[in-house]
């Protein structure tokens, strides 16, 4: 059976870099729910196939996810990084501050969106997300910048491709406490250097 070879696997990531770099180009209203929409229709034919994903970035860790940039335009208007869970690996309630398309690529996950009370603490808004290979979900002030993510799985590795209108690895967000209290600044970095 032929396989594709390495360059078409990076052309793919490529075409959809490409791609997103000419829409933000031509639209006005970057953020808004229809050129997010739009992002979601590239984002989904990129992960259509599950072939393209080099296998540096799908590496777990032990202990923790992984956030391996794929991509930073040169101007820093958006990120591509590839999330990979470890089994039951979990985020904290976090938020992102700049826009977020996810798409599902290996494996399950699932996000519940939150609220934060006038005593900090977090509480679930809405049915918990569940993504499967193909689905897409968005975080963004319209549709909600707060979220907590897990893998479904509890034996097996999930993988999604995210996209971020910015730099997300050097973007300041937060983090909210379960119990409540002052929201806590961090900045998430990329598990691994750069690509230039
Ligand atoms: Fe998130």
């Amino acid at each position: 059976m032929a396989t594709a070879s390495p360059i078409l696997k990076i052309e793919k990531l490529d075409h959809f870099t490409a791609a997103l770099g000419e829409l933000l180009d031509e639209t006005a209203e970057k953020g808004s729910p229809e050129f997010l929409n739009q992002v979601g229709s590239l984002l989904a034919e990129l992960i259509r196939e599950d072939d393209w994903l080099p296998s540096s970035s799908a590496v777990p860790h032990p202990q923790y996810y992984q956030q391996y940039c794929l991509h930073r335009d040169p101007q820093s208007r958006f990120s591509v990084v590839s999330f990979v869970w470890g089994p039951g690996q979990a985020t904290p309630v976090h938020d992102h501050t700049i826009w977020g398309v996810i798409g599902m690529l290996r494996g399950q996950e699932h996000s519940q969106r939150y609220v934060i009370g006038s005593d900090g603490v977090p509480a679930p808004e809405g049915a918990l997300e569940v993504l499967s290979p193909g689905d897409i979900s968005i975080v963004s002030a319209h549709h909600g910048d707060i979220h907590k993510v897990i893998n479904a799985h509890h034996d097996q590795v999930s993988i999604s491709i995210h996209v971020y209108g910015g730099d997300i690895g050097t973007t300041k967000r937060h983090v909210f406490p379960l119990e409540g209290g002052p929201a806590k600044d961090f900045i998430s970095g990329y598990s691994t250097p750069v690509p230039q």
